[in-house]
């Protein structure tokens, strides 16, 4: 398996990284094994300094970390130094609320009896993430993870390997002991070694529902916890009485940002008829001010996609998507030729629940837009999914989106703003978006050992 950082603007070979050896794995899982029995030892305080400083290391050196996101999977410029920035911010979160969320807990019964739950470090945790933020993915389980005690090894995406690097160097500058965090250049089998180690206690995946499959069954196989981040269709359901200009910036937001390729994007437009019209026309305004080019420059408002591969199988799913009988409502669906992953934006309508491609996810910028006349109608075409990760809902009567936010089958969904990723709230999907979640107080317990101390 290779690891090379290919730019995706222009097919250019930056950097290919040589794989790890097996000796370098075993080696990696005694460094992280001396972390976990020594952290056990010590105070939370001393990790949370140095995660500070770990925080304190991206944002000095915010336009280098941001380079590497841009030229390796081609983000926009802009977006790459947010999401640096978001870095900073989901590890200052722990630093601050990492050791409140990881106070022991008092519970008592009638028949007069206490017992304490202490949460504790359980081992190596492995972290295989994707490409679409390379930072913030590895941060998201490895904060926590480092606040409780447990080395995170780290099996990224083959297509951003100055991202993994780019990290693990930061660990170093921030002066963080060499097993808390490495990153592994490694391949599937080994990926399925070290799963299978004693030493590693947990598997965390951010991934597509394939990865999630295969790798949730090899932590099963050895019987080792595991959280899943899977994909999504996400709706974002835009009712008469929303406020238009709000529904559209949010919409288009979601859609486009990244390039669409965002788990959580809107990825189908839920829109009720009365105000179907001018939302379109809304859209359809903003889509056509997209600029595509270099994600270097600050005028670009499109990047490409994050690679070649990217680029043919979105062209694949499109072409199936319009073979199953939808129509292109907006936008030029042909390739876009060159060495660069461009991919035009465009707005589909009729999909059905008949046609082959309907709840596929499309991870670029394609939107699907639906007609609908009732909430019923729209809750149907909602739930009618087997994904459950985010969503949004439009409506100037906040408490009657709230009512209706409650039975859309999801794990998070926003009102009258696109959804996000905040350290503070959890971030975490049902059915085959996956199970467990990341961020927040829950996030930092997923691979504690809560323990039970009867008194
Ligand atoms: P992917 O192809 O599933 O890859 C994700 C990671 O899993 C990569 O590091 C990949 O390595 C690795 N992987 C895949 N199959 C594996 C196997 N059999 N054994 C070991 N490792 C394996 O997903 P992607 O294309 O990078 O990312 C896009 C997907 O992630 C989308 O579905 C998106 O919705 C989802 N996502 C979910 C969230 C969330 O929080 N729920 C957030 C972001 C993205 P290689 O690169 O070497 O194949």
């Amino acid at each position: 398996m290779s690891y090379k950082a290919i730019n995706p603007y222009n097919g250019e070979l930056i950097r290919e990284f040589a794989a790890t050896s097996d000796q370098e794995v075993e080696a990696a899982l005694k460094n992280a094994e001396l972390f976990y029995q020594t952290a056990k030892k010590e105070p939370i305080s001393k990790r949370a300094a140095l995660l500070a400083r770990l925080a304190t290391e991206f944002t000095d050196h915010l336009e280098k970390y941001a380079r590497y996101l841009t030229t390796n999977m081609g983000k926009r410029i802009d977006e790459a130094r947010s999401e640096v920035k978001k870095n900073a911010a989901f590890a200052n979160y722990y630093v601050h609320a990492g050791e409140k969320a990881l106070k022991n807990q008092t519970y008592s019964n009638a028949a007069g009896k206490t017992a304490q739950l202490e949460f504790s470090s359980i081992g190596a945790i492995l972290s295989v993430e994707p490409w679409n933020f390379p930072y913030t993915q590895i941060m998201r389980v490895f904060a926590p993870n480092f606040i409780l005690g447990n080395p995170v090894l780290l099996k990224h995406a083959s297509i951003v390997p100055e991202c993994a690097q780019a990290f693990e160097d930061a660990c170093h500058a921030a002066g963080l002991p060499a097993g808390a965090f490495k990153n592994l250049f490694v391949d599937y089998d080994q990926v399925n070694k070290i799963i299978a180690d004693p030493r590693v206690q947990g598997v965390a995946l951010t991934g597509s529902e394939k990865a999630g499959a295969t790798l949730a069954a090899e932590a099963g196989k050895n019987l080792k916890k595991s959280t899943m981040e899977l994909g999504g269709t996400d709706v974002c359901i835009v009712l008469n009485d929303a406020e238009l200009e709000t529904a559209i910036a949010g919409a288009v937001s979601a859609r486009l940002n990244n390039a669409g390729q965002v788990c959580t994007a809107a990825k189908r437009y839920l829109v009720q008829s009365k105000i179907y019209d001018k939302f379109l026309a809304g859209i359809i305004a903003e889509f056509k001010q997209k600029k595509l080019g270099d994600p270097l420059d600050e005028q670009t408002t499109l990047a490409p996609l994050s690679s070649k591969k990217a680029q043919q199988n979105l062209q694949k799913q499109v072409a199936n998507v319009l073979a199953g009988g939808s129509k292109v409502l907006w936008g030029d669906p042909r390739p876009v030729e060159g060495p660069g992953a461009f991919f035009n934006p465009l707005i589909i309508t009729g999909m059905t629940f008949d046609n082959p491609m309907y709840d596929t996810e499309l991870f670029g910028p394609v939107a699907q837009i639906y007609k609908v006349d009732t909430e019923a109608e729209m809750l149907k075409i909602a739930n009618h999914s087997n994904y459950g990760l985010g969503g949004a809902i439009y409506s100037q009567d906040a408490q009657h989106a709230q009512q209706l936010a409650s039975q859309v089958e999801t794990g998070q969904i926003a009102i009258n703003q696109p959804l996000s990723s905040h350290p503070e709230f959890p971030f975490g999907g049902v059915k085959k978006s996956g199970y467990g979640r990341e961020l927040s107080d829950l996030g930092i317990r997923e691979f504690a050992n809560i323990k039970t101390i009867l008194k």
